[in-house]
C-alpha cells in the first residue's frame, strides 16, 4: 500500500519539549515514555507511519524494532493509516444482548464501511471498528465516537450518534449505604473546589498528621478486612506492608492504581474515575503516605478515554493545589506525585506484571512470579498495585473508621462492595451494598428481570468468572459464602440472562474475547484460546457441534487452566466450563 508523505513539522514541537524534559532522564525513564509519544503521535497523524516511529525512536534512545513490536501488540495503535476519529461499537455480551447488532449494522449503513474501514464522512475520515467490551455495560448497547461515549443506542439514534448530537451518558450508581461511591453525581467532577466542600482530602490530610504515623494506617487497614477487589482478593494491609518493609528508599517505591479494567461486565471504576477522580487522587495519596513512595502511576485503558481526561484535569488541579508535589501536607518529607499512563487496548495490561512492562514502554506480557511486585515490581523496585475500588475502599476505611465499616457486611467480609449488574435487570448500574446480600436480593434490587421472565443464568465474576442456574440464586454475596457455593466474586460483575437467551452465541462471543485478548506468549493459552473460539463459533453460528467438540473443550479447558502462564488463560475456559458442566444439552456429547 503506498502511503501518504508524512509532514514532521507537527510532531516536532512536541518531541523538543520531550527532549528537553528527558535530558537528564536514564534510559528507562525515557522509554517510559513510549505509550504517551505514540498517543500524541497517532492523535496527529491518525496512525503512526514508519518516519514518525523513527523520530520517537530517536528521541527516546528506544531501538526502532522494539517500538514497532509496542505498536503491534496494541490494538488501538495503528501502522496503517486510518482515520484520526473512530467510531467503536462493542460486540460482547451484554451489548449484544441489548441489540448492538443492529446498532452496528446501521453504523456500517450508515458510514458506508464494514469493520476496519474508513469512510469520509462530509469530509471528515471516519474509522470503524466492531470491537471488545468497552466497559460501559450499564449503557448497553453502547459505542465510542472518538473519546465521546454513547449508551443505549438503538438503530434509529445512529444519525444522531454520528452526527455528534447524541448525549453522552450520565451515571448509573444504585444501592447503599454509600462510603464510597456518596459523592458521585453530588459533585463536580472537574471541580477540586466541589471536592473539598465535600469533605475531600480531609481523610488523608488527618491520617498524615496522625501520630499513629504510616504503620498506624496499615494497622488499621489491616483490621479492616479489605482484600483486593480486582478479583484475587490479596489481603490490603499485607500487599501495604510488605512494600513498606521492602529495600528501598521512598523515591524508588512507586503505588500503581490499576484502571485497567477490560473484562466484558466490568465498569465500575469507570463510574468513579469518570465521576469522583479526586477521590483515586486522594486514595492513592494516602497509599503513598502508608507505603513510603514517592511515584504514583495511573494505568487506564484505552477505551476509557474520558476517565482519561477527567484524571488528567484532576491530577493538574491538584498539582496546583499542592495537593500533590513536594512537601506535602505540611511535611517537609512527603513527596508523592502521579502519572497517568494510558493503555490502547489490551485487556491483558490489566495483569499487574504486564502492566508494568506496559508503562515501562514494552509490550505488555506477564513476567514470571516470583518476584513479586511488592519487592520487584515497576522498573523492578518495591510496587504496590491496587485496584481503583480497593484505593478506595482503603480511603472509605481511613474516613470512617474501623467500627462504622465493620457495622457493614459479615464478620469475614467486612465493609461495603461494588457490583456491576447488566444483562436482562430493569435497571443496570453500578450497585455499591454491604457484603452479604444474596444474588436474589441483588436482582431484586436491579429490579427484576423485564417483562417477568424468568432468570435462565448468571455470569458471576466477570468473563472469567462462572455460570450459575436459577437454583444458586440464594448464595450469599461474600467472600465466604461465594467460596461455600462455589461461586467467584472476581469483579463483583452480575450479567443476567433470562429464559429466552440461546446461551450458545454468549459463550462464542467470550471465547471471542479471550482469543482476541490472549498475549501469546505461552502456548496453551495461545492456541487454546483460539480452538476454543473456532469450536463454539461453529456450535454457536455455523450449524451446530459436531462429533468431538464437547470432549475438545473440556480438554482444551483443563489444558489452559492447568498450564497456562498467567491468570488470563487460567481463567480464559472458566465460564464455558461451567456452562458445560451446568447445560450439556449447549454442546452435547453426541450431536
Ligand atoms: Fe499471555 Fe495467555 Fe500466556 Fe497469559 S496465559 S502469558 S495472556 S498467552
Amino acid at each position: 500500500m503506498s502511503h501518504p508523505e508524512i509532514d514532521l513539522s507537527a510532531l516536532q514541537p512536541y518531541l523538543e519539549d520531550l527532549a528537553r524534559r528527558l535530558a537528564r532522564a536514564d534510559g528507562d525513564e525515557r522509554r517510559a515514555m513510549l505509550l504517551p509519544a505514540l498517543h500524541h503521535a497517532q492523535s496527529l497523524y491518525g496512525w503512526l507511519p514508519r518516519p514518525v516511529l523513527e523520530a520517537i525512536s530517536r528521541a527516546l534512545w528506544v531501538p526502532l524494532a522494539d517500538i514497532h513490536g509496542v505498536v503491534e501488540f496494541y490494538t488501538m495503535f495503528y501502522n496503517e493509516p486510518m482515520a484520526r476519529r473512530v467510531v467503536r461499537i462493542c460486540e460482547d455480551p451484554a451489548c449484544a444482548l441489548a441489540g448492538g447488532e443492529a446498532v452496528a449494522a446501521a453504523i456500517e449503513a450508515e458510514l458506508g464501511v464494514e469493520h476496519g474501514g474508513i469512510a469520509p464522512d462530509g469530509g471528515e475520515a471516519v474509522g470503524y471498528e466492531r470491537v471488545p467490551c468497552l466497559g460501559m455495560c450499564e449503557f448497553a448497547p453502547a459505542a465510542l465516537d472518538g473519546a465521546r461515549p454513547a449508551g443505549d443506542l438503538s438503530p434509529e439514534e445512529v444519525p444522531e450518534f454520528l452526527g455528534g448530537a447524541y448525549p453522552e451518558p450520565g451515571a448509573r450508581v444504585y444501592g447503599g449505604p454509600f462510603l464510597t461511591l456518596g459523592r458521585v453525581g453530588q459533585v463536580d467532577p472537574g471541580s477540586l473546589d466541589d471536592y473539598r466542600e465535600a469533605g475531600g482530602y480531609e481523610t488523608v490530610r488527618r491520617v498524615v498528621n496522625d501520630p499513629a504515623g504510616p504503620e498506624g494506617a496499615i494497622e488499621t487497614l489491616s483490621e479492616s478486612g479489605v482484600l483486593g477487589r480486582g478479583g484475587a482478593q490479596f489481603p490490603l494491609g499485607l500487599k501495604w506492608r510488605y512494600t513498606r518493609g521492602a529495600p528501598g528508599t521512598p523515591a524508588e517505591k512507586h503505588i500503581i492504581a490499576n484502571a485497567d479494567e477490560s473484562e466484558p461486565g466490568t465498569f465500575k471504576d469507570r463510574v468513579l474515575m469518570e465521576q469522583d477522580p479526586f477521590s483515586l487522587l486522594e486514595a492513592m495519596t494516602l497509599a503513598a503516605y502508608a507505603v513510603g513512595a514517592e511515584n504514583g502511576w495511573i494505568f487506564i485503558r484505552g477505551e476509557y478515554p474520558r476517565a482519561a481526561v477527567r484524571l488528567a484535569q484532576a491530577i493538574e488541579a491538584a498539582r496546583e493545589a499542592q495537593l500533590l508535589g513536594r512537601g506535602l501536607f505540611g511535611r517537609p518529607n512527603f513527596h508523592f506525585d502521579i502519572e497517568l499512563r494510558l493503555g490502547a487496548g489490551a485487556y491483558i495490561c490489566g495483569e499487574e506484571t504486564a502492566l508494568f512492562e506496559a508503562i515501562e514502554g514494552r509490550r505488555g506480557f506477564p513476567r514470571i512470579k516470583p518476584p513479586f511486585p511488592t519487592t520487584h515490581g515497576l522498573f523492578m523496585q518495591p510496587t504496590v498495585v491496587n485496584n481503583v475500588e480497593t484505593l478506595v475502599a482503603a480511603l472509605a476505611v481511613m474516613r470512617v473508621g474501623l467500627d462504622e465499616w465493620r457495622a457493614l457486611g459479615t464478620e469475614d467480609s467486612p465493609g461495603t462492595k461494588w457490583f456491576c449488574l447488566s444483562g436482562h435487570v430493569e435497571r443496570p448500574g453500578l450497585y455499591e451494598v454491604p457484603f452479604g446480600l444474596t444474588l436474589r436480593e441483588m436482582i431484586e434490587m436491579a429490579g427484576g428481570i423485564p417483562g417477568e421472565r424468568a432468570v435462565q443464568a448468571v455470569l458471576m465474576g466477570g468473563a472469567a468468572g462462572n455460570f450459575v442456574g436459577p437454583e444458586q440464586l440464594d448464595t450469599v454475596l461474600s467472600y465466604e459464602g461465594a467460596r461455600e457455593a462455589g461461586v467467584p466474586l472476581g469483579s463483583g460483575v452480575i450479567m443476567v440472562f433470562d429464559e429466552t437467551v440461546d446461551l450458545r452465541p454468549v459463550l462464542f462471543q467470550l471465547s471471542r474475547f479471550f482469543a482476541h485478548e490472549s498475549c501469546g506468549k505461552c502456548f496453551p493459552c495461545q492456541i487454546g484460546t483460539q480452538r476454543q473460539m473456532e469450536i463454539l463459533s461453529r456450535v454457536a453460528l455455523e450449524g451446530g457441534p459436531v462429533s468431538g467438540d464437547r470432549d475438545a473443550l473440556l480438554d482444551i479447558g483443563f489444558t489452559m487452566t492447568q498450564t497456562s502462564l498467567c491468570g488470563l488463560g487460567q481463567t480464559a475456559a472458566s465460564a464455558v466450563l461451567s456452562a458445560l458442566e451446568r447445560w450439556p444439552d449447549l454442546v452435547p456429547e453426541q450431536p
